[in-house]
């Protein structure tokens, strides 16, 4: 079975080891780098393109994702404003890179993506403004200026399938239509977790806010790291304790139940109209296709 697109890293990322500037040394001098251009991944066909090290990438970005077996695997960052040339390869965006590489490389491309990002993003300490400095081979920036230390972040939201069942034991679930999201998608309720909030608690406010629906247990089912820029998708089902719903009209712009016959009908493709169920890379698709297969 393919893991949850983004998931399923196997890279060991030798967590002690990688503070150790010696051996980085060491690791990096063997090492394979991931070039990435503008948040895009190098793609060699239908491979993560992983190349030797070059002289002229020396001052780039460079963060150390870990070791696959023995060898020590790097993701560099490129700049400029046109896309480098290299040869044997192109630059993809993430999304599209995720339905061709195999699930492996989808992972450690999804890493590389998250933490360059995130280095980018956090040239500035947040407590005092000084210009942070790289550690750790890419884990940590620290202050200079007040010492503050800084760790990559990962950014937690609910993703939640309502479902509801009949008095005859059938069930339903409840997807809904995001304005933000591309022409014809439903797909599950999704939102930030926000502080001093249980996940359960987010779920809760999330379907109370977008669809005004109450539900009562609440069950987790997997989680998906999502690099869009650093989410972690906590997937759930919600046990609706009723059918009534109503969407808000700012975020939620359409909602409907559907029978796991339809859900299953969908996802053959054998429903053609104006509705379209989430793409395979996404956590969403596998809450709602799980849910049709029990
Ligand atoms: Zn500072």
């Amino acid at each position: 079975v393919r893991p949850i697109a983004f998931s399923g890293n196997p890279l060991d990322r030798a967590s002690y080891n990688r503070a150790d500037p010696a051996w980085l040394t060491g690791q990096r001098a063997a090492g394979l780098f991931l070039p990435f251009w503008q948040n895009r991944p190098f793609l060699a066909g239908k491979r993560a393109g992983f190349l030797p090290g070059r002289a002229e990438w020396d001052n780039c970005l460079c963060v150390f994702l870990g070791l696959d077996g023995a060898q020590p695997l790097f993701a560099i960052d490129l700049p400029g404003d046109h896309e480098p040339v290299i040869e044997g390869g192109t630059f993809q965006e993430m999304r599209a890179a995720a339905f061709v590489l195999p699930a492996r490389d989808t992972a450690i491309a999804g890493q590389a993506k998250a933490l360059l990002d995130w280095h980018r993003r956090h040239g500035f300490c947040p407590n005092c403004g000084h210009r942070t400095e790289f550690a750790d081979a890419g884990n940590r920036r620290t202050c200079p200026g007040c010492g503050a230390e800084h760790f990559p972040r990962t950014d937690p939201v609910v993703i939640m399938l309502p479902v509801f069942k009949n008095e005859d034991g059938g069930e339903e679930c409840l997807i809904g239509r995001n304005k933000r999201f591309p022409p014809q998608l439903f797909s599950a309720f999704a939102g930030f977790v926000e502080p001093g909030e249980s996940m359960e608690e987010a779920v809760r406010r999330e379907l109370s806010e977008e669809v005004e629906l109450k539900v009562g247990a609440i069950r987790y089912h997997a989680t998906q790291p999502w690099p869009f820029p650093s989410s972690l998708m906590l997937g759930c089902y919600a046990q609706a304790l009723s059918r009534d719903f109503r969407i808000d009209g700012h975020e939620i712009e359409a909602a409907r139940w559907l029978s796991k016959d339809e859900v299953r009908a969908r996802l053959a493709n054998q429903i053609e109209d104006e509705m379209k169920l989430p793409v395979a890379i996404a956590i969403a698709h596998h809450l709602i296709k799980d849910w049709a297969k029990r």
